[in-house]
């Protein structure tokens, strides 16, 4: 029996308007940092999954380089042109007020905290959900078992009756599923492909409409 539909946030409810490498470049040049990849910014965040901000992912990054720019300014930059370039997809919010009618709703998201945090408040949907987490708030990020039991928790819901959404094979298909959760996969346009441990996939265009149906389905 499904008694909750738990979300992720980025690429599965709301995507950036700029893409991440852009933003990136932006935080660079307001913080007066060396040039950073997408890439190495990316493998700096996956050691630093249960943090308070996103300063030790810069920390860790300009370590490796010689600069005097400041880890913290730069963790803000990149905050206040993340948040601001964040816009939900189609048909997000109607679906998730929908979906609170007939289940518990919650949003189990990786990253620091503020960061997190931050971009619930632009979206406004600090009210959005029974339970939101955030991994920097917990000892572990997805796909750790304990990310997933602890929103079961705070949902008040066995693993086994919460269904999980969301576009990472490895964070939120393995996931989930490794912890006792069915799990819908977002599609985005340009991949990952369709993983066969999800129990469904729906494209990420059609979120909105696709996830009741699929969630409805699976009782
Ligand atoms: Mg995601």
């Amino acid at each position: 029996m499904v008694r909750a539909v738990v979300f992720d946030l980025d690429y599965t409810l709301a995507v950036p308007t700029r893409d991440r490498e852009t933003i990136l470049a932006e935080a660079v040049e307001t913080a007066d940092a060396p040039p950073l990849s997408r890439e190495a910014y990316l493998e700096a965040h996956g050691r630093n999954l249960t943090r308070e901000t996103r300063e030790p992912i810069f920390a860790d990054l300009l370590a490796e380089r010689e600069t005097d720019a400041d880890p913290a300014a730069l963790a803000r930059a990149y905050r206040e042109a993340i948040a601001d370039a964040l816009e939900p997809l189609p048909g997000v919010e109607g679906m998730l007020a929908d979906l609170r009618g007939e289940y518990l709703v919650g949003l189990l998201t990786n990253g620091p905290v503020r960061a997190q945090r931050d971009k619930l408040a632009t979206l406004g949907w600090e009210d959005a959900f029974d339970a939101a987490l955030v991994t920097g708030e917990l000892e572990a990020g997805k796909p750790a078992p304990a990310a997933f039991e602890a929103i079961a928790a705070a949902l008040e819901v066995d693993p086994a009756d919460a269904v999980y959404v969301g576009d990472d094979p490895e964070a939120d298909v393995y996931g989930a599923t490794n912890a006792g959760m069915d799990a819908i996969q977002v599609l985005l346009e340009d991949g990952p492909d369709p993983d066969p441990r999800a129990v469904a996939h729906v494209e990420q265009s059609s979120l909105a409409t696709a996830v009741p149906e699929v969630v409805a389905d699976l009782e």
